[in-house]
């Protein structure tokens, strides 16, 4: 099919559950694609030789690859392709912000929508944990290292995948009875089936990995004694970022005001919202206020209206366009009703002499001079208030870092927020533990918690067999250019960065990488990619897949524009210590 002919094609939505339907059940709202309507999505795709939509996913999903097997109607290996970078395909299919990351890069969107990369995630996921033809765990012998992972979720969940398919031996502690974190005690049933989540759970135990649950380290167990009584090489840390933010507004105290956390953990983990199956409580009201604008309001809104509220408000300080909540799930909340009123804030929660709230004052807003994160300013206008009656008032303003491992682990940084200090990989100031995902960087996103897993992986790996050898050779221009952060041979790729510390600050041109095979006669080249201007300062990462498993050595070479060699690496296996 040519360019021309795929541009003609129009966006496949996907079909959902009506509005009024839906907002009364806690079914999932999208029904997923049909094989047919993945195909038509999946022909949009003009396979670009130079594809941007892959910079824009924080953990380099191979999209252009898994999206031309989908147009073959080779669904299962295109649900294998993504794999061998994304450990949860099904969950950010369904939450991740697509809009702002891959889709956000895609060439095909400058005329017309972005190829929906996200739907076809989902799809080809669904396909494969539908279909039952999983692949058997890959066995690799054990290499005699453990490691500790605190939490379990994505980043906590990718790391401890990554470790598996090296050796390790992998035990998961989890705080809640329930493997997946925030995809499971906050994010609801109807925008992601907590099946998904346990179906990617039950692969990773398939795996080898052990899940201990009801385990909050820092009460059984401190980080020190992971290490001294329980043999662990390395600790992983992902707790999350667990601890609700309050307004600090008077009636906060007031019975009937919730944080979403809190909320949303009963309803999801506990169940409330399978009552009268289960008996958690829950204090459901008519009239539900939320304040805040991002992804948990949204899902705490729309619980709420699945719980059988008259009326549901969204009270957000700044405009619609700077809500960070998913585009779609703003969508999805007003077609189901949801009431927005935007540039309003609360200042006061009133309540009645038994101590339960009855209304909440907000002042109203307007939009002022920009500020330092160039989103313009709310400002509040003097005198302009309004009253929502309301019997259910739910705070979903942020989260913090929950303080329980760093004050049970005092030689371990943290910075001003209570965050844990972290390289570029995941390395504390305490040796051979790590930290990712929320912990680190404050409430972020699924993915960007999947990648901070992933780097982590490589750091362990790394620092526990450091004798991975490189061996450069060949420079033509001055050695200090190019800095190798790390080069490494893992069981199934091959994984490359390289800085650029070029000290006369020039940016380099069409810089050519090749991984090859050295001891094959033709050098079989097994990755190619030009970067087309890479500026000092600036990292760049690159991992392919091992076409011959067997293969223990790679040559990579690293051109600049004129074809002139700059760099010669050899990799060779790791040899354990
Ligand atoms: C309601 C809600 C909706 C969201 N929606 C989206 C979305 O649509 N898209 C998106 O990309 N992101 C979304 N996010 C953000 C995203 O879910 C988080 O950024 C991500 O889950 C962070 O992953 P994590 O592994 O760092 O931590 P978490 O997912 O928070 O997992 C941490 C785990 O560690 C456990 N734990 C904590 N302390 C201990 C301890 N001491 N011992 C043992 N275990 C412990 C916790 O119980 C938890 O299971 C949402 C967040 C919320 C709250
Ligand atoms: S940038 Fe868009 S059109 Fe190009 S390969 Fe990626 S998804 Fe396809």
């Amino acid at each position: 099919m040519k360019s021309k002919e795929r541009m003609q094609i129009p966006f496949t939505d996907m079909p959902t559950q009506p509005p009024q339907v839906r907002a009364k059940n806690f079914r999932e709202v999208p029904y997923g694609y049909s094989e047919e309507m993945a195909i038509q999505e999946a022909n949009r795709c003009l396979n670009c030789k130079k594809p941007k939509c892959v910079e824009g996913c924080p953990v380099r999903v191979p999209i252009p690859e898994f999206i031309s097997l989908v147009q073959e109607g080779k669904f299962l290996e295109a649900a294998w392709k993504i794999k061998e970078r994304n450990v949860l395909p099904a969950v950010c299919g369904r939450v991740c912000p697509q809009e702002t990351q891959c889709e956000a890069q895609c060439i095909r969107g400058k005329k017309g929508r972005s190829v929906g990369i996200g739907n076809l995630e989902r799809f080809v996921a669904d396909y494969e944990r539908l279909s039952g033809h999983i692949p058997e765990p890959i066995r690799v012998s054990k290499n005699g290292k453990k490691v500790a992972i605190v939490g379990s979720g994505p980043s906590g969940l990718t790391t401890a995948g990554d470790l598996i398919l090296q050796g390790y031996e992998v035990t998961v502690y989890e705080a809640f009875h329930l493997g997946g974190g925030v995809l499971v005690y906050g994010i609801p049933e109807f925008r992601l089936p907590k099946s998904v989540v346990q179906f990617e759970i039950q692969n990773l135990e398939n795996a080898g990995v052990k899940f201990v649950y009801d385990s909050v380290i820092g009460r059984i167990r401190g980080i020190d004694e992971l290490f001294t009584e329980d043999g662990y090489d390395a600790v992983y840390v992902g707790v999350g970022a667990g601890l609700p933010v309050f307004m600090n507004i008077p009636g906060e105290n007031l019975q009937g005001v919730y944080s979403a956390n809190e909320y949303l953990t009963r309803s999801n983990l506990m169940k409330a919202y399978l009552y009268p199956e289960y008996n958690t409580p829950l204090l459901t009201g008519k009239n539900v206020v939320v304040v805040g604008g991002g992804n948990v309001a949204m899902d705490s809104a729309r619980t709420a209206l699945r719980l059988d509220a008259d009326n549901v408000y969204i009270v957000y300080r700044r405009s619609r366009e700077q809500m960070p909540a998913r585009l779609e799930e703003v969508h999805h909340a007003e077609e189901e009703g949801i009431q927005f009123r935007l540039l309003s804030n609360p200042v006061e929660i009133m309540g009645d002499e038994k101590g339960r709230i009855e209304s909440i004052r907000c002042q109203r807003y307007e939009l002022g001079e920009p500020d330092k994160s160039g989103r313009a300013r709310p400002v509040p206008i003097e005198g302009d208030y309004f009253v929502l009656n309301s019997d259910l008032i739910i705070i979903a303003i942020g989260n913090k870092a929950n303080p329980l491992i760093t004050m049970t682990t005092p030689d371990l940084e943290v910075n001003k927020w209570g965050n844990i200090v972290t390289d570029e990989l995941g390395r504390t100031s305490k040796p051979f533990v790590y930290a990712g995902g929320d912990i680190v960087t404050g409430a972020a996103t699924v993915i960007s918690a999947m990648g901070a897993g992933r780097r982590a992986a490589m750091a362990i790996h790394e620092d526990l067999f450091p004798t991975t050898e490189v061996k450069t050779e060949g420079f033509t221009i001055p050695k200090e250019t190019l800095e190798i952060k790390h080069a490494a041979i893992y069981p199934k790729t091959v994984y490359l960065r390289l800085n650029l510390i070029n000290s006369s600050e020039k940016e380099l041109d069409q810089v050519k990488i090749r991984i090859s095979h050295v001891h094959d006669f033709f050098e079989t080249t097994m990755f190619e990619t030009t970067i087309p201007r890479w500026s000092p300062g600036e990292e760049h990462e690159f991992d392919c897949p091992r076409i011959d498993k067997n293969e223990k050595e790679y040559l990579i070479t690293i051109n600049d524009l004129h074809g002139k060699i700059m760099s010669k690496i050899i990799v060779a296996e790791e040899v354990k210590r």
